[in-house]
Parts: structure tokens; C-alpha cells; sequence
């Protein structure tokens, strides 16, 4: 069984509960005081021209109708786990996403992620304040932020720009190493963008990863965008939660949208919201009880 077979036969195992709900509190028993709420988004693809699309999509626009909707979910910070810009991270973009944030940015740490389509360099210069603490890694984006009983760590697995692939590189497996040893037993979720298969096109490193973090009971999750699918797996018990893109999808069988996450020191409810492509699954909420 090769690891794509395996991570997929995951699923069969993950103990994930689909329930349909409206929202907020539907197939929750997470108390609000021991958890922490956060806007969950990946592959917001924002480009300098406004109007520019793909399948349809217009992603400026996209993300322009779910910030309401982020907003009014008064969430405690929010993530995006990578593929800022539309293709080659060009300034324009991030300008373009950095105006759109506002809104969400002024009342929430916002975090984000540097994917396969983002110029780190470009990047830097139109946020050049970050939510969390910036970590010392050489030549890239890491950041740790801790919120109620969750600590998330935002990795950096731009390789090359409008390549594919993505690597995490050794300084920054042997960062993560070091920090988790250092750091306390709050429950970790790891979030970078590529996806956690062997192929060409996903996180080259992904085994020494997995090699690394299995046995650090503290790591619980790992979320991360790429595939501009939205998918729950689990490897070695540590929950594998790919995003849906905002941006645009691949497939008319996936959505487009934002996940809301609850997170707690014994797992997470993640509900969907659907603003786009396959809405069949908006309000559902999965249920993820950590290892
Ligand atoms: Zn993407």
C-alpha cells in the first residue's frame, strides 16, 4: 500500500463525525472558556487585477463575500494556510489581499502561510508585522502563536515560486524539532501549505516530517491547503485537515469556502462554510478528538 492508499484507508479510521448543522453551537460540547475559535482558510489566490478568474471564479471576489461572514463569527484569529497571491506572489496581490483583510485584521491576529504561488520577498514587504511570534529560521516564514489552549505553529514550505513542489528544508525540521522538545505539552497543530502525499507536487520532506512528529504526543493535527480540496485523514493517529481553497476549486465536486474551527485541549469541531462550488456540505460539522 503506497502512502497515498494508506492516508486515504485513514479516513475509513479517523473516528471523524458528520453531523449537518446550521452553525455555531450545532454537535458541539466544546465550552467556550477552554477553547478557542479560529477562521480556518487556505488558497486565497488574490490577484492584482480584480477581475481576473478561473473556472469561473473571480477569487478577489470570492474572499471579498466570505469576510463578512468571518467577521460576524467574531473569531479569536484567523489563518490562511498558504497560496496568498494568484500565481507568482506578485505585489499587487498582497496589496490587494492586505486592503481585503483589514476589516478581519483589526479585530484578530491574523497568521498566514507562504504556499507555492507566493514571492516570500514580496510578501514581507506588505506585512511587515506579523500576529505571534516570528521565529528564527533562515530565509523563511515561521511563526508560533498561542491561543487558549491551543498552540499553532506556521511553517514555511515555499520551495520555488510557481513551482509546485514544496520542502520544508532541514533548518526548519531541525526548528521544529528543537521547539517542540522545548516547549510545553499544550496541544500542537502544525499548519503550512503543501499536501502530505509523496508525489512531485507535494511537501518533498513529508516522511522526515512524519518521522520526526510521530512520536511528539503534543502534535494533534496539521492543517494545510494545496490540493483545493476539503478532506480529513489521519496519519498515526495525528489528524490531517486539508482546506478548502477560497480562491477557486479544481472540481465542481469541491467546495469553496472557509472552515471554522473550535479548538479545545481534547480536539476540535471544524464546520464548513460553503460560498461557492459544491455547497452541499455547508453548516457540516466534523468532529476530531485528538490522539
Ligand atoms: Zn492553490
Amino acid at each position: 500500500m503506497n502512502r497515498r492508499s494508506f492516508i486515504r484507508a485513514g479516513l475509513a479510521a479517523a473516528g471523524t463525525l458528520f453531523a449537518v448543522g446550521s452553525g455555531e453551537n450545532s454537535g458541539s460540547d466544546v465550552g467556550e472558556k477552554d477553547a478557542t475559535r479560529w477562521a480556518f482558510l487556505a488558497d486565497t489566490h488574490i490577484p492584482a487585477d480584480v477581475d481576473n478568474n478561473y473556472r469561473g471564479f473571480y477569487p478577489y471576489r470570492n474572499f471579498q463575500k466570505v469576510i463578512p461572514d468571518i467577521v460576524s463569527s467574531s473569531p479569536d484569529g484567523v489563518l490562511i494556510a498558504g497560496d496568498l497571491a494568484r500565481l507568482t506572489g506578485e505585489l499587487g496581490d498582497y496589496v490587494n489581499l492586505r486592503n481585503l483583510l483589514s476589516p478581519l485584521a483589526e479585530k484578530a491576529p491574523v497568521v498566514m502561510a507562504l504556499g507555492n504561488h507566493d514571492n516570500r520577498e514580496n510578501f514581507r514587504k506588505t506585512f511587515d508585522k506579523t500576529s505571534g511570534e516570528k521565529q528564527a529560521v533562515s530565509g523563511k516564514h515561521v511563526v508560533v502563536i498561542n491561543k487558549g489552549p491551543i498552540r499553532l505553529i506556521i511553517l514555511d514550505s515555499l520551495f520555488y515560486t510557481d513551482k509546485v513542489p514544496g520542502l520544508l528544508g532541514k533548518e526548519q525540521r531541525q526548528w521544529l524539532e528543537n521547539h517542540l522538545k522545548e516547549c510545553d505539552n499544550t496541544p500542537a497543530i502544525l499548519c503550512f501549505h503543501h499536501t502530505l502525499e509523496d508525489g512531485d507536487d507535494d511537501l518533498l520532506d513529508v516522511l522526515r516530517l512524519f518521522g520526526m512528529i510521530e512520536s511528539i504526543q503534543k502534535v494533534k493535527a496539521i492543517v494545510y491547503g494545496h490540493s483545493h480540496e476539503y478532506a480529513f485523514s489521519q496519519y498515526k493517529g495525528i489528524h490531517l485537515i486539508n482546506l478548502p481553497a477560497v480562491g477557486f476549486n479544481f472540481s465542481d465536486t469541491e467546495p469553496v469556502g472557509w472552515v471554522e474551527a473550535r479548538l479545545s485541549s481534547q480536539g476540535g469541531d471544524f464546520t464548513l462554510h460553503a460560498a461557492g462550488g459544491n455547497r452541499d456540505g455547508d453548516g457540516r460539522v466534523t468532529r476530531l478528538t485528538w490522539r
